[in-house]
C-alpha cells in the first residue's frame, strides 16, 4: 500500500466515523512511513524559526514531534514542521513573537475533564498502549506529557495576550483538542486544547465571556460537550456533514444557561468561500453583536482546505486569510483584539502550511 492508497483508505474510514489506529509500531521509536520515509523519534529534524519580534506570538516547541504516530497516522509530527517552514518560506517568523509553552497542571485540565478521564489518560499511557481506552486516539509513552504542553501552549498565549505582550496568537501544537470531551478522548485527540483555554481565561485572567470558532472540516463535538448547557463560552462550528464524529446539527443549540450560545452551521462535501466566510460574516458577527466576547479562541483545523484528505472542503488559502479577518475584526470591536488560535486538524502537509502562513499573515494585521 503506498501513502495515497493509505490516505484514501483513512479518509474513508473517517467518513464512515472509523478512524483508528493502526496497530502496528512501538510507539517509542522512529516510524515508518507507508512511502518508507522515517520519522525520528528525536528533535534534530524539528527547526524552529528564529525568534523575532512583533505583534503575534507563536507557541510551538520541539517536544510536540514527541507524541509519535504508529506508521503512517496522518496526524503525524511533520503537520508542526510543515507549518514552521511555511511560515520561514513566507518570511513571517521574524516577525512573530516566541511564546514558550509549559504544561498543563492536572489540576486545570479538571477545568473541563473528570478526573476519572485523566486517570484513564495516565494509566494507558503508563501501561504502554498504543491506543487510548475511550477511542480512537493513539498514543506513545511521551503522549501524556506532550498533551499537557498542547493544553499549556494555549495557557501561555493567553497570558502573554492578556497581558498584551502580544496582541493575538497562534499555538503550532498537538495532538489536537475539540473531539475531546470531558469523559472521554477520541478523533485523534486526547485534551480539549481550545475548551481548557476558555475555561483558563475565565478562571486565571476573570474574562466573562469567551467565543470559540472552529473551522475545522469536523465537528468539534468535544468543545460542544465541556460548554452544551454553559451559556458563558459561545461555540461557532462550521462543519462538513455528514462526516467524522457525526453530531453538529444546527438543531444542536445548547440547553439550560447554554441554550443559544452553541451555533452549528453544516455544509455537504464541496462547500467552500461562500457557505464558510458567509457563514462567519452573517451568523458569527451577529452572533457576536450580542454576546460580547471579551476573547476569542480559534479551533484553526486546515482539513477544511481544499485537497485535503480527510475532508471534501474546497476553502482556499485566500478564504482562511479572509476568514482571519472577521475574527479579528470581531475581536477589535469587543475584546480589545484578543485571540488565540490553535491547530486542529489538516493533513495535507504542503497545503496546511500554506494555509496557516495566510492566517497568521492576517492574526499580524489584526
Ligand atoms: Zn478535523
Amino acid at each position: 500500500m503506498d501513502r495515497r492508497e493509505f490516505l484514501r483508505g483513512l479518509a474513508a474510514a473517517a467518513t464512515l466515523g472509523l478512524t483508528g489506529c493502526p496497530k502496528s509500531g512501538s510507539g517509542k521509536g522512529d516510524t515508518t512511513l507507508p512511502g518508507g520515509d522515517t520519522l525520528a523519534a528525536d528533535t534534530r529534524r524539528f527547526d524552529l524559526p528564529p525568534p523575532g519580534s512583533g505583534p503575534t506570538g507563536l507557541v510551538t516547541d520541539p517536544l510536540y514531534k514527541q507524541h509519535v504516530a504508529p506508521g503512517g497516522h496522518v496526524e503525524q509530527p511533520a503537520r508542526c514542521e510543515a507549518i514552521l517552514t511555511a511560515l520561514t518560506a513566507a518570511k513571517l517568523d521574524a516577525r512573530l513573537t516566541r511564546i514558550a509553552p509549559r504544561a498543563a497542571t492536572e489540576t486545570e485540565l479538571l477545568l473541563c475533564h473528570d478526573k476519572s478521564y485523566v486517570e484513564t489518560v495516565k494509566s494507558d499511557v503508563a501501561a504502554g498502549k498504543t491506543r487510548l481506552s475511550t477511542g480512537d486516539t493513539y498514543l506513545s509513552a511521551q503522549s501524556f506529557d506532550v498533551a499537557l504542553h498542547a493544553a499549556g501552549g494555549l495557557f501561555a498565549a493567553l497570558d502573554a495576550v492578556v497581558a498584551g505582550a502580544v496582541k493575538n496568537a497562534f499555538c503550532v501544537v498537538r495532538p489536537p483538542g475539540h473531539h475531546a470531551g470531558p469523559q472521554k478522548g477520541m478523533g485523534f485527540c486526547i485534551f480539549s486544547n481550545a475548551a481548557l483555554a476558555a475555561r483558563y481565561a475565565q478562571t486565571k485572567h476573570k474574562l466573562g465571556r469567551v467565543a470559540i470558532v472552529d473551522w475545522d472540516v469536523h465537528h468539534g463535538n468535544g468543545t460542544q460537550d465541556v460548554f452544551w448547557s454553559d451559556g458563558t463560552v459561545f461555540l461557532f462550528d462550521t462543519h462538513q456533514h455528514p462526516l467524522y464524529p457525526g453530531t453538529g446539527l444546527a438543531t444542536e443549540v445548547g440547553a439550560g444557561a447554554g441554550e443559544g450560545t452553541t451555533l452549528n452551521c453544516p455544509f455537504p462535501a464541496g462547500s467552500g468561500r461562500s457557505e464558510i466566510l458567509g457563514a462567519l460574516e452573517q451568523k458569527f458577527e451577529k452572533a457576536m453583536e450580542s454576546f460580547k466576547p471579551e476573547l476569542i479562541v480559534v479551533s484553526s483545523g486546515f482539513d477544511s482546505r481544499r485537497d485535503d484528505p480527510l475532508g471534501g472542503f474546497t476553502l482556499t488559502d485566500q478564504d482562511f486569510a479572509d476568514m482571519t479577518d472577521v475574527v479579528t475584526r470581531v475581536a477589535r470591536r469587543h475584546a480589545q483584539g484578543r485571540v488565540v488560535s490553535t491547530l486542529e486538524g489538516g493533513y495535507n502537509l504542503n497545503g496546511i502550511g500554506l494555509a496557516a502562513a495566510a492566517h497568521v499573515g492576517r492574526l499580524l494585521e489584526g
